[in-house]
């Protein structure tokens, strides 16, 4: 993204100090979203990236990931897929577990929610540890699916995140780093 357009949507995040817990820095995208102006520059910011890329389906991740994907889905055109956390997908699932600091979560699909050929791009508003956009990548991949691209509003570049996602074979794109 332009330098000016960062700093643009940068200055609509906003910083809860200690929130869930003591020593996180939670980036809370809400004012984002209130904004229609940035709301609109945000949005334009993914959908002209993936505007010539013709993706099959935009998937995101629950639930912040819903918000941006579907919007972005919207506009280019294509159906959207919801990544959701375990339990609330009623139709047969497949399942991605990972390791959190704390315990393990797991992320679900519908079994028939992407084709095996299908090209996606996975989208979430944060990348931290990685570990939600690397489980929703293997989740497409399960099905067959070819994920071309992951993106997110913000990266936070020293939990080194968004360097797994790259090992693992996921270009990425975000828009504001957080050091
Ligand atoms: P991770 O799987 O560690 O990359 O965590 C990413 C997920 O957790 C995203 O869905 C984010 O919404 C959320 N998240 C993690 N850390 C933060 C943070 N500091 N501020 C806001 N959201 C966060």
């Amino acid at each position: 993204a332009h330098a000016l357009t960062a700093d643009y949507i940068r200055s609509h995040i906003r910083t809860v100090p200690d929130w869930p817990a003591p020593g996180v820095q939670f980036r809370d995208i809400t004012p984002l979203l209130q904004n229609p102006k940035v709301f609109r520059v945000l949005i334009d910011e993914f959908v002209h990236r993936w505007f010539d890329l013709k993706p099959d389906a935009v998937a995101g991740l629950d639930a912040r990931g819903f918000i941006l994907g579907a919007v972005v889905a919207y506009e280019l055109n294509v159906g959207f897929v919801p990544i959701r956390k375990k339990g609330k997908l009623p139709y047969t699932t497949v399942e991605e577990s990972y390791e959190l600091e704390y315990g393990s979560a797991t992320v679900e699909m519908h079994t028939d929610a992407v084709k095996p050929g299908d090209r996606v791009v996975l989208i979430d508003d944060l990348i931290a540890t990685g570990g939600t956009m690397t489980a929703g990548l293997r989740l497409l991949q399960k099905l067959g699916a070819e994920v071309i691209e992951g993106a997110a509003i913000v990266d936070l570049p020293e939990l080194g995140g968004s360097r797994r996602i790259r090992d693992a074979g996921l270009p990425l794109f975000t828009l504001v780093d957080y050091d």
